[in-house]
């Protein structure tokens, strides 16, 4: 079984378009404990089966775990086949690269289960070529995001802290909030610095000021409704408030468990899908 970590963003800027069509991304993002879990066996036919405990993802050639084992199949010659199945917890179209982490667990797995014997580097250029994110969910733990968001430099874990993320009931494009986001109206953008400084220090208030995603301005637009979870977030006593990815989920960090607690039943009232968990903090290295 192979476990397939949520992440959320501490930060994300926009600094530009690319000539290929991408966007040039500057983001901070965790790991989290909430995860997806894969199994996978060999099928002896060669062919690729996807199998998901949620009804609501896709199964066939669009499935990223499929696209995965596809392209590493054809590109190491692979004989053998693959059943995967897939426990779905992490919530779908939330900006929780749920379907990044599959992928990426699937890569992992696969290596194991055809002997292919590749290290993280090469199973992150191959995951990169699925989506900007497979990489950085791949290692898990810190890290500072550039490029497309495949350039990874590990960064120290943040303090220790409780997670509760809520998702409102709407799947948020990610495509559709990058295109229309106006980078010459990005009034303010994450300190990156301050950042930086507050993780290698383990301050977690310093972590919470500089918290910052550009894209919250283009979903609050489209999605109204996730502006006023926030707003409630804060009410309820969440601590740094922001939301993840393109959206639509906001999550808060929060010291104490107790409190942790408050916030997470507060916000039970009013949203169905709401979790509370620990950051994971560990970068996985060495022998995949
Ligand atoms: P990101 O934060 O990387 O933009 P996300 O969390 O917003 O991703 P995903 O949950 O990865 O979004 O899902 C985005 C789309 O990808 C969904 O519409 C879904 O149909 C498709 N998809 C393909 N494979 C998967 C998978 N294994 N799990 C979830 N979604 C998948």
């Amino acid at each position: 079984m192979v476990t397939a970590p949520a992440k959320i963003n501490l930060t994300l800027d926009v600094l530009g378009k690319r000539e290929d069509g991408y966007h040039e991304v500057k983001m901070v993002m965790t790991t989290i404990d909430l995860s997806d879990r894969l199994t996978l066996m060999k099928a002896r036919d060669g062919g690729i089966y996807v199998a998901s405990s949620a009804g609501a993802i896709p199964t066939d050639e669009r499935n990223l775990a499929h696209q995965a084992a596809l392209l590493l199949k054809r590109e190491f010659q692979v004989k053998e086949g693959v059943r995967i199945y897939i426990e779905k917890n992490i919530p779908v179209a939330a900006g929780l690269a749920g379907g990044s982490s599959d992928a990426a667990a699937a890569l992992k797995g696969l290596n194991q289960l055809w002997n292919l014997g590749l290290n993280f580097e090469q199973l992150a250029q191959v995951g990169a070529r699925l989506g900007s994110d497979v990489p950085f969910v791949l290692y898990g733990g810190t890290s500072l995001a550039t490029g497309r968001g495949e350039v990874l430099t590990p960064l120290p874990s943040p303090p220790p802290s409780w997670v509760v993320l809520a998702k409102p009931p709407i799947g948020v494009s990610t495509s559709e909030v990058y295109g229309k986001l106006r980078l010459d109206q990005i009034k303010e953008r994450p300190d990156h610095e301050r950042m930086l400084r507050a993780l290698a220090e383990k301050d977690f208030s310093g972590v919470v000021a500089s918290m910052g995603n550009v894209l919250e301005t283009v979903t609050f637009t489209l999605y109204p409704e996730v502006k006023k979870l926030k707003e409630r977030m804060i009410r309820f006593g969440g601590e740094g408030v922001l939301m993840s990815g393109s959206g639509p989920t906001i999550y808060t960090l929060v010291r104490h468990e107790s409190r942790a607690f408050r916030v997470y039943n507060a916000l039970r009232g009013f949203c169905k899908e709401v979790y509370m968990v620990r950051l994971t903090g560990r970068r996985e290295i060495g022998v995949a």
